[in-house]
């Protein structure tokens, strides 16, 4: 039985409310929104933000940042008190901050393992942006001090928490395509000049880090297995000065246990729009859009029929459902569905296609 406030002020004229205040206290109590500390305020900083303010379980509470003067605006803009803004070397006392129970990493891909360290060393949760590290060593180590500090860890693996991914595993465990027999996916962008995602040492490596890792993950998720053998190739077309360090494209293909084959490519040097297209033996699916922030489109022959399903969500939805989650897990002692032992098989994968490929990284 449910009783809103309403109710039980009405049963408390009838002298009820003492036979129901044991549902009440359990069922209404409402549980106080979980702050965050955002490291980083870049890119994606810029879509988490307004995705935690509207959640109903998050709010922002700090920022960390080597320039004050952008975050004194971010903090003004999020109702951040000026005491509650630290830089990467104070960052530590954000232990004694009792307004921020989690923090949100979104450095360069390198600088992940020292902060989300940093952070369960103060005792706080940690929500980490993908690829979860460099190193596999680095995530294992990630693991271990969240575990020792006795919080969560969850990778923003946010295809996990969005609708038609979420729809797109549905259809292929309730057998709508039939057995899957094949995946494609591919996701890539026309790298910049000067971007700190070509210099090796804060990216870890190419696009695979940063794009590629989409279709692993997704095929991972689609199949609901984890692949039994991998081979890769990678090359570098055009040798000017963005790829002195990481590669430009990379194309792998995955067998997994049932037999399922996926071919993947991710790339520096083209626009290549993220999707991924899954052959069954009665039908098939594929997402257009699938890995970006809005637009995601789901068309298919499913269960014998066709289907046509735009998705209207629009850019911050992605975000305020990853951090809805992440926020439910820590008010309720739960495990997240993308928590670090994930974001680690990735990294197992990163680092078998980059030694198929005769990468080292
Ligand atoms: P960005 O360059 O826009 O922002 C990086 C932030 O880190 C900046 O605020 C910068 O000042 C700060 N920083 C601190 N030390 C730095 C250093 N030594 N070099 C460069 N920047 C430094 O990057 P971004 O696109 O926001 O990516 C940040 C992380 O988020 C990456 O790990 C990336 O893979 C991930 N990301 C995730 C998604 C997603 O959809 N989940 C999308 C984009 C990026």
């Amino acid at each position: 039985m449910e009783l809103t406030r309403r109710d039980f002020a009405k049963l408390g004229t009838l002298s009820l409310a003492a036979r129901f205040a044991p549902v009440l206290n359990a069922q209404a109590a409402p549980k106080k929104k979980i702050g965050y500390a955002v490291i980083g305020l870049g890119r994606i900083a810029d879509h988490f933000l307004p995705g935690a303010g509207l959640t109903s379980n998050s709010k922002i509470t700090a920022l960390v940042s080597g320039h004050r003067d952008k975050a004194d605006r971010i903090a003004a803009q999020y109702a951040v008190p000026s005491g509650s803004i630290y830089n990467y070397e104070n960052f530590d006392e954000i232990a004694h901050n009792p307004n921020v129970d989690a923090v949100y990493v979104a450095l360069p891909n390198s600088m992940h393992a020292e902060y989300t360290i940093r952070a369960a060393r103060a005792g706080k949760h940690v929500l980490c942006e993908k690829p979860m590290s460099t190193k596999v060593a680095e995530a294992e180590s990630m693991i271990a001090a969240c575990k020792a500090a006795n919080v969560k860890l969850m990778i923003a693996y946010r295809c996990h928490y969005e609708p038609t991914n979420l729809r797109a595993i549905r259809l292929i465990r309730d057998g709508a395509l039939g057995q899957v027999q094949a995946i494609e996916s591919s996701f890539g962008f026309n790298m910049g000049p000067n971007e700190w995602r070509t210099n090796k040492k804060l990216a870890g490596g190419g696009p695979l880090f940063d794009v590629g890792i989409y279709s692993l993950n997704a095929c991972r998720y689609l199949t609901g297995e984890e692949p039994a053998a991998i081979s890769a190739y990678a090359s570098t077309i055009d040798h000017d000065a963005r790829f002195a360090e990481v590669e430009e494209n990379v194309a792998w293909t995955m067998k997994f246990p049932s037999g399922i084959l996926a071919t993947c490519s991710t790339t520096y040097g083209a626009n290549m729009p993220g999707y991924y297209h899954v052959h069954g033996s009665k039908g098939w699916l594929q997402v257009d859009n699938a890995f970006v922030y809005e637009g995601l489109h789901l068309r298919g022959f499913v269960n014998g029929a066709d289907i046509d399903e735009p998705n209207p969500a629009r850019d911050p939805s992605h975000f305020v459902a990853e951090a809805e989650h992440f926020s439910h897990c820590i008010q309720n002692n739960l495990q997240p569905k993308s928590a670090g032992e994930e974001g680690l098989r990735d990294m197992q994968y990163i680092t078998e296609i980059y030694r198929s490929a005769g990468i080292s990284i």
